[in-house]
């Protein structure tokens, strides 16, 4: 923890900042340990404080390394803004308009503040070991869910069963909980890439498409498998292998150093010369760590190159609105020589019937 406050005030130094305020709760949590509703910490060269209110100062006391701690009232961006002196960041795309305006009334005569979002998200982007192992545990327990589902059969059961039965499974095995929303979507539903699952049962001949994650001590996993119900027909397999060899092929081009951009149009590519260019809408992946959805993207739009060390999704996916969709999604580690893949759940198409 010491560490990441310590290279947050190197990049403190270079945006010649003398702090930063951080009041994200998850970027708070990244720096200090502390896993409580309410806290903010402030780092500058030589600065390190935590403040929490009354609830929470024991729990801080166990959890927070490496910064002074101070009891705050409930409101405590009034509390840090009189601590603070010099060029000041906020961070701006988390702080509401009447908290800046909080900081800014407290803060004393003289503080220049100045929006500064996105650098602990910066820092967060690079895993270290410690937050490797809590992904890999995570990834490894939605795989022992896949095959979990497999055994159980999903014919005949509804979408949201099998959702509920999922995400008890994620629990017994050791999961906090879903890192975000099951998707459990069969037949024409699968065409939506963000289906909710429905009461309705699952039928035969069809296909399923299961996007599950879990989180253990706070870090995220997030993998996609499309199932087949029994015989398909020959357009939904065709479209299956297809994204199956585009995700392969995008996989092959994930190391330190590509470009996001290029990874991302690796999958593109391949979709759009099999003619469903239009039916791949989204971005190819994204970052996984305290949050299912951070940095970096791997998008057509996207800026800048992969680094060893960030854990991304490589998920392209074809959706047929009104008749089906496939998407396969795997949880990957940047390495200087490729993808370590995380999610091993095989990628052939599987049929799972009752
Ligand atoms: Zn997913
Ligand atoms: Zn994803």
């Amino acid at each position: 923890m010491t560490a990441r406050a310590d290279r947050l005030a190197e990049l403190l130094a270079e945006r010649e900042l003398d702090a930063l305020v951080v009041s994200d709760l998850v970027n708070v949590r990244y720096l200090t340990g502390y896993t409580g509703s309410n806290g903010v910490a402030i780092v500058g060269r030589d600065l390190r404080v935590f403040i929490t209110d009354f609830r929470y100062v024991e729990q801080a006391e166990r959890q927070v390394q490496g910064f002074e701690l101070r009891q705050g009232r409930l409101d405590l961006l009034g509390d840090a803004a009189k601590l603070l002196g010099g060029r000041v960041g906020f961070e701006d795309q988390h702080l509401t308009v009447r908290q800046h305006e909080r900081l800014s009334d407290s803060a004393p005569g003289g503080v220049e503040l100045v929006a500064s979002g996105g650098l602990v998200e910066r820092l967060r982007a690079v895993k270290d070991e410690d937050e490797l192992r809590r992904i890999r545990e995570a990834a490894e327990i939605a795989d022992d869910v896949y095959e979990h589902i497999v055994s159980r059969g999903l014919v005949g059961r509804s979408e949201r069963e099998v959702a509920v039965d999922l995400e008890h499974q994620m629990r017994l095995r050791g999961a906090e909980g879903p890192s975000f929303d099951s998707i459990v979507a069969s037949g024409p539903h699968g065409a939506l890439p963000h289906a909710e699952p429905r009461p309705e049962p699952i039928a035969r001949g069809t296909l399923v498409t299961i996007d599950i994650g879990c989180r253990v001590d706070g870090y995220c996993s997030d993998c996609t498998r499309t199932f087949a119900t029994g015989e398909i027909p020959d357009e939904m397999r065709a479209v299956y292998d297809l994204v199956r060899s585009a995700q392969e092929e995008a996989l092959a081009a994930v190391r330190a150093g590509a470009e996001c951009k290029a990874v991302d149009a690796v999958a593109r590519g391949r979709i759009e010369a099999a003619g469903h260019g239009e039916r791949f809408g989204h971005g190819l992946g994204h970052g996984v760590g305290l949050e299912v959805h951070e940095g970096p993207r791997l998008a057509a739009s996207a800026e800048g190159r992969l680094e060893a060390g960030n854990v991304v999704t490589v998920e392209p996916g074809v959706y047929l609105p009104g008749e089906f969709g496939v998407r396969i999604e795997d949880l990957v580690v940047v390495t200087e020589d490729g993808p370590e893949i995380l999610s091993r759940f095989p990628k052939s198409l599987i049929a799972v019937g009752e």
